[in-house]
């Protein structure tokens, strides 16, 4: 039975995905920010997300500004390290658990907190595709010199500013895609082939207004791929899925009854 015949026929129960799940042989899931909110890591767009407290640094500005460029490191190293301190929540856990089984193949994320690879995916390089880049560590944008972030902490907090690369001089920069940069061509890529490739795609905490990045459920619906989105909010692509659910990721994997 087509999917579809679930969600305009029944009220949408979690056994429902539970089926949907268990019936299909490649899953792909996309996850965004509020994958890692259980996590305690603020989305963007949620009542009190990091939005509604600063704007975001474009790229250009960036790049021409040392002034901004130091804004953007000030922020990174004031306060609490939401992302360092934070650990896998369930959903993660339930995504790694389908990819290590072969179950399903991949998880693109918008997520910039190295969560998927600290949940436990075998061959993480290859299972998580990122985006939007990782918030974890810094590179060069010349010549791609990789950075550690406790490193630049400390020279930011003993000299009161990050330092050009000791390679080759170029701009450091946190090794995530900000607003106004290009996105990562090899990832996009990736991204599209495994879209394609899917018998599912299931959406988990995304409000799929960024674009690309949600061009890739249009695409796996589009070739012929259920859609499954869950997220606690109406997405716009709620209207093309095959099942939504409108609940707290954590409660609505759990009931998936795997013990975690
Ligand atoms: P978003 O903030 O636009 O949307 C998150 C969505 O998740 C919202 O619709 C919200 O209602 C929903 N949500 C939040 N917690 C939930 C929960 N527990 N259960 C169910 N739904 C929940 O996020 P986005 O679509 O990923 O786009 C924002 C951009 O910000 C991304 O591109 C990403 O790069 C970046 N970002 C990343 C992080 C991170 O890495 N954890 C955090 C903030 C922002
Ligand atoms: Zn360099």
């Amino acid at each position: 039975m087509p999917l579809s015949c679930y969600a305009a026929a029944m009220k949408l129960t979690d056994t429902s995905l539970k089926d949907v799940v268990s019936q299909s042989r490649r899953i792909v899931f996309f996850t965004g920010a509020g994958l890692s909110t259980e996590s305690g890591i603020p989305d963007f767009r949620s009542p009190g997300g990091l939005w509604s407290r600063m704007k975001p640094i474009q790229f250009q500005d960036f790049l021409t500004s040392d002034t901004v460029r130091q804004e953007s490191w000030r922020r990174r190293f004031s306060g609490e390290n939401t992302i360092k301190l934070a650990q896998p929540n369930v959903g993660h856990k339930v995504i790694a658990k389908l990819i290590n089984s072969g179950q399903a193949s991949s998880v693109i994320t918008q997520n910039i907190d190295n969560l998927h690879q600290e949940s436990g995916i075998e061959d993480s390089d290859n299972r998580v595709i990122e985006l939007h880049g990782n918030a974890t560590y810094a590179k060069c944008l010349d010549c791609d010199e990789h950075y550690e972030m406790d490193q630049l902490e400390q020279q930011y907090k003993s000299l009161g500013s990050v330092p050009d690369c000791s390679s080759c001089g170029g701009i450091i920069k946190t090794a995530t895609i900000s607003f106004g940069q290009s996105m990562p061509e090899k990832e996009m890529q990736r991204a599209q082939r495994e879209s394609l490739a899917c018998d599912l795609f299931i959406v988990l905490g995304s409000s799929l207004v960024v674009y690309p990045a949600a061009s890739f459920p249009e695409i796996a619906r589009r070739n012929g791929a259920n859609l499954v989105i869950i997220n606690r909010e109406a997405t716009p692509l709620d209207n093309i899925a095959d099942l939504v659910i409108h609940e707290e990721i954590g409660a609505c994997l759990s009931t998936l009854s795997w013990d975690f």
